[in-house]
């Protein structure tokens, strides 16, 4: 039994979303991963094609999907094995920020760009010196008229060259208690003292502009913040479910990709006079990771239909957040180990999934984070 109820427009939007990728971003990937950087023109292709923030309201230019549109574009992103086009980030984990907590008026200023793709987006929580311990971060918001000023720095900011605009963590300091002193805030690329620093040089997600920010004096009309004054922590908390759950469907996906990409090479790859496939060992290691993925997809596809139910899921997605990233990384390496030697030559796919599989343990809270989650809900 199919756990999520696709129907035949979501199917047929797989397909208009899968041709479209085969067209306009997988013969571009290797390029863009030299560059280090995706063309904006290409995020203003997705948006014309309506793939970016389906869910927002059409009243203004969004469609109104519900969240499976969302999982098939990240699942068909995964399988283009491109990862700077970070649209599932935007459409899914950022704007939805300004659609739950941003004024009537900052909705209208700011969704029509989101949804088009003029406007990129980026969330900013993390600094150099705290990303776990968000309740630490430095970053400091003080009100002065109708004007905050913001001063800080921030780290590890995915789509940071690119971005126009961030949601950002800041702290007022005047309030003691930090879960109390956090505020998100919306700031414009070019406000003034808003500057992008370099773009971080990672051993993964070469295509994805992950930068340095920083913040000095920089002021912002006090009207962009978002939810009432000192409900940062709590609206981070809310939407940090959907983010994680995100991963969870990405770590899936990637998973079900290296599979696919090793299947075919063991068949074809002879050793001692037969496919490598012909080996028992080769056999249980392919079931083996074939086992855990289905386990994944199944935990994963359960949660994506309790989340559109709006069931609460924050324990259960920490725990599928960390166990499929785990998941994902243990076949990337069962993968790489079957291709021999060419399974660490760059040429080959599965050599790129596996750098670029790494990071997911650590980004959108680490694994470890998320085992202090669960352990909480637990009553540990
Ligand atoms: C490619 C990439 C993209 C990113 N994109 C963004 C983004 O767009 N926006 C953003 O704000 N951030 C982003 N991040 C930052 C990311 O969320 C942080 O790196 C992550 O939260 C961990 O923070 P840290 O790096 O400071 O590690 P630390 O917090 O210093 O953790 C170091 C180690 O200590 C462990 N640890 C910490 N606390 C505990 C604890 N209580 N119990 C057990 N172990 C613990 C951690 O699990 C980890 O293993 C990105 C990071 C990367 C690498």
């Amino acid at each position: 039994m199919e756990i999520l109820n696709y129907t035949e427009e979501h199917r047929i939007f797989r397909e208009t979303v899968r041709r479209f990728l085969e067209k306009e971003i997988t013969p571009y990937v290797d390029q863009w991963e030299e560059a280090g950087i995706v063309p904006r023109s290409a995020w203003k292709k997705m948006g014309e094609q309506g793939f970016l923030c389906m869910d927002i309201a059409e009243e203004y230019g969004g469609l109104g999907a519900d969240f499976l549109y969302s999982v098939i574009v990240c699942e068909e992103l995964v399988r283009t094995g491109n990862t700077g086009l970070a649209a599932n980030l935007h459409s899914d984990i950022v704007v939805p920020y300004i659609t739950s907590y941003a004024s009537e008026e900052l909705k209208q200023r700011y969704l029509p760009g989101c949804i088009s793709g003029d406007t990129i987006t980026a969330v900013a929580m993390t600094e150099p010196n705290t990303g776990s311990d968000l309740a630490s971060i430095r970053t400091s918001a003080v009100e002065d008229g109708d004007h905050v000023v913001i001063n800080g720095q921030k780290t590890f900011i995915s789509n940071g060259i690119n971005c126009d605009l961030l949601v950002l963590a800041a702290k007022d300091p005047a309030v003691e208690n930090p879960y109390q002193a956090m505020d998100l805030y919306l700031v414009e690329a070019g406000a003034p003292g808003f500057e992008k620093g370099r773009k971080i040089k990672k051993v993964g997600w070469h295509s994805q502009d992950t930068a340095e920010l920083f913040f000095s004096d920089c002021r912002i009309p006090k009207k962009n913040r978002l939810g009432s004054k000192g409900q940062g922590f709590v609206m981070l908390m809310e939407k940090l479910a959907q983010e994680r759950l995100i991963c969870a469907i990405m770590a899936v996906a990637a998973a079900e990709r290296m599979l696919q990409i090793t299947i075919p090479y063991c068949h074809q790859r002879t050793a001692f006079g037969k496919p490598i496939a012909k080996f028992q060992n080769t056999q249980f290691r392919i079931v083996e990771m074939a086992t855990e993925i289905k386990l994944g997809r199944t935990f994963v596809d359960k949660l994506i239909a309790d989340h559109m139910e709006g069931k609460q899921i924050v324990s259960e997605v920490a725990m599928a957040k960390y166990w499929t990233t785990d998941m994902a990384m243990r076949v990337a390496d069962g993968c790489v180990q079957l291709h021999g030697g060419y399974g660490y030559c760059e040429e080959y796919p599965i050599a790129r999934a596996w750098r670029d599989t790494r990071v997911m343990s650590i980004f959108a809270g680490t694994n470890e984070i998320m085992k202090t989650i669960a352990a909480r809900f637990m009553g540990l």
